[in-house]
């Protein structure tokens, strides 16, 4: 096809772009329709397109713009390292200074029992490793049949086979994508479930929904379970107080592994460096990208917990898995600036004495909004929950279209926000002031009022 058929967008990046480039979770007439917005600089909290627009940054990227845009430490470890050893592999024994000291590094910021690192690319990669780990660990324990991985519906865990068919999005499943021995339990979603239940209740409840299903699938035949700690993409679903240690006891109970995926949680989003920790997990495995690099390199790592690592030490010979790019010297460099930003500005005492505690204050200025049905919010993680009428159903009759006005109003008015559902979703970078917060809350605000005009709500 000819770029030129495209010229009806005036600027030639987009032509190109919309003629020749399958986007990522897109929806490919609609992008043919409408054009794409090209994303020409970055700086602090703003990112800036070929249009001239300057937005408001309110996801961090894609929830992994950390330390905001444009931080000079990162880009200076990037250069030097790409002078000195641009790249060389991890396979077969061989190493690089910045890969050995980031291991070091995250085995000291890491939960309790974490003791070693697998590198990987992405999220993606980084949960298909682990399930690798965890059918190869149980075969070394002379247990070949447990194979079945549970995890939860609206869960995200990445974009390959293994992590789609892991993810609890219905959407990808629908598209020929679920793998056998991937079974899926419903997620302790309040907002939705919990009805008249008190919050004990609920995560007793929700937590048993883990027991019916290993009962149901013999506990033999269960590996592991996988959760995050908050669901990310599913929402910004935020367990009740209790679930967690019920979960981590059902899984004790029945010898299965439990496994974190803090690819979104992992790096200070939750006023600690893991979620993990906040929450009082213990997991044998973490999956952690995003917030690892900030996103200035892709890298994801696998905290494999000490239980896991020694079984394939000992017993394990060549684990026949990794990647080209595993611990790749530029990632790992740019990796360890970024948590050194992370640390030396404080950002994660500031998020949980702070910015955490205020976003969840300045989210209560829209709960008496007519289209809000709920606010919530942890750490520097945040969702307001839409409603057509605030006594009526939870969903809208055409679900999915109303958050997507919200957002499209937002975009309009300066600030990238998130749809889900009939939900808008916060995930802005860790350095954002209380200022940048409330200019958050003041743009949704007027973004929701907006969308009540074009839905035609009163
Ligand atoms: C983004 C995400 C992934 C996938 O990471 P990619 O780098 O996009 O492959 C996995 N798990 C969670 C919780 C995520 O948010």
């Amino acid at each position: 096809m000819e770029t030129q058929h495209f010229d009806r967008f005036d600027d030639p990046v987009v032509a190109a772009d919309v003629a020749h480039h399958l986007h990522p979770f897109t929806d490919y007439a609609e992008m043919r329709e409408q054009g794409t917005r090209i994303i020409t600089h970055a700086e602090g909290h703003y990112i800036y397109d070929s249009n001239g627009n300057k937005i408001l940054d309110a996801m961090a990227g894609l929830w992994c713009v950390n330390v905001g845009y444009g931080r000079q430490e990162l880009i200076d470890a990037a250069t030097e390292q790409l002078n000195k050893l641009p790249y060389y592999n991890t396979f077969f024994k061989t190493s690089n200074t910045p890969a050995a000291e980031l291991s070091q590094r995250l085995i000291d910021i890491a939960p309790e029992g974490i003791s070693h690192v697998f590198f990987a690319n992405s999220g993606s990669e980084a949960n298909d490793t682990i399930v690798r780990m965890i059918r190869h660990y149980w075969a070394l324990e002379g247990k070949p049949q447990k194979q079945k991985i549970i995890s939860r519906e609206y869960g995200y865990h990445g974009s390959t086979m293994v992590s789609a068919s892991m993810g609890g999005m219905s959407g990808m499943h629908d598209q020929a994508c679920r793998l056998p021995d991937f079974e899926h339990i419903k997620p302790p979603y309040g907002f939705l479930y919990q009805g008249n239940m008190d919050e004990e209740t609920f995560a007793e409840v929700s937590a048993n929904w883990l027991e019916e299903k290993i009962t149901e699938l013999g506990a033999d035949h269960v590996a592991a379970f996988i959760a995050e700690p908050i669901q990310g993409a599913g929402g910004v679903i935020i367990p009740p107080k209790g679930y967690f240690e019920r979960i981590q006891d059902i899984c004790r109970r029945h010898d299965i592994l439990f496994v974190a995926d803090e690819v979104i949680t992992g790096y200070g989003r939750t006023g600690e460096w893991f979620a993990s920790k906040t929450m009082n997990l213990k997991p044998d495995l973490m999956a952690t990208a995003k917030g690892l690099t900030s996103g200035y390199q892709p890298m994801s790592a696998v905290l494999v917990g000490e239980r896991v690592a020694e079984k394939l030490i000992s017993d394990g010979g060549e684990f026949y898995h990794g990647f080209t790019y595993s611990g790749h010297p530029v990632a790992a460099a740019v990796a360890l600036a970024n948590l050194k930003v992370i640390e030396d500005d404080g950002l994660i005492e500031k998020v949980r004495n702070d910015t955490g505690p205020y976003l969840a204050e300045a989210l209560q200025r829209l709960a008496d909004h007519p289209m809000v049905g709920e606010v919530r919010s942890f750490g520097l993680l945040g969702a307001v929950e839409l409603v057509e009428h605030k006594d009526g159903p939870k969903h809208f009759a055409q679900q999915g279209h109303a958050a997507v006005v919200v957002r499209d109003h937002a975009i309009n008015m300066g600030m990238m926000i998130r749809a889900v559902r009939d939900g808008m979703i916060l995930s802005p970078p860790l350095t954002y002031e209380r200022a940048d917060i409330d200019a958050t809350i003041d743009i949704l605000h007027k973004a929701l009022d907006a969308a009540m005009d074009t839905l035609k709500l009163s």
